[in-house]
């Protein structure tokens, strides 16, 4: 796994015990890290239990928001390589802080999450170009989406907040 094997494995062992259940690859098209899961998960399971490393008041690539006015470098390091998709295998529970599969997961999948669901307006925008007929296009945060197409999906509870009653009933887990 490279250079991150050594420092990621130590702050693993402390939190959880073992090497993490995935490693940081190539994306064969992007040629941008991504990460691939050593082993299956079913829906439910928790991947990963992660923390802040450092806490943040404004976004930035590599930061995931927990609340209106907080974002969080992400321990282990590695799960901040975990990729965007709007049809993901895993949703980030920033509430309890754990990473937990929400389709079925084989070794090898990329593990991927919906970056909307726990930002509301990114450092970073971007097109995506997942494929899935679910795909919402602009990658900018929860503010630059249509609320219909959120509806359905796991909200982090400050998404849910930022959104208001205007977006009507959201799935929040
Ligand atoms: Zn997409």
């Amino acid at each position: 796994m490279g250079m991150l094997d050594s420092t990621e494995s130590r702050s693993w062992v402390q939190g959880q015990g073992g090497a993490p259940p995935w490693e940081v690859l190539p994306h064969p098209r992007s040629g941008q890290q991504c990460l691939r899961s050593r082993r299956p998960f079913v829906v439910g399971e928790i991947l990963a239990r992660f923390s802040a490393a450092a806490t943040e008041d404004r976004p930035s690539r590599m930061t995931v928001q927990v609340s209106e006015h907080a974002h969080i470098a992400l321990a282990p390091p590695s799960l901040s390589f975990m990729n965007h998709a709007c049809e993901p295998n895993v949703h980030l529970d920033v509430e309890h802080r754990v990473a937990v599969a929400i389709a079925s997961i084989v070794a090898g999948d990329e593990l991927t999450f919906f970056y909307p669901s726990t930002e509301w307006m990114m450092a970073s925008p971007f097109d995506c170009h997942c494929g899935s007929p679910r795909c919402i296009g602009w990658i900018a945060g929860a503010s630059q989406v249509p609320p219909s197409l959120l509806r359905g999906r796991p909200l982090a509870p400050h998404i849910a907040r930022l959104l208001g009653p205007a977006a009507g009933r959201v799935h929040v887990p």
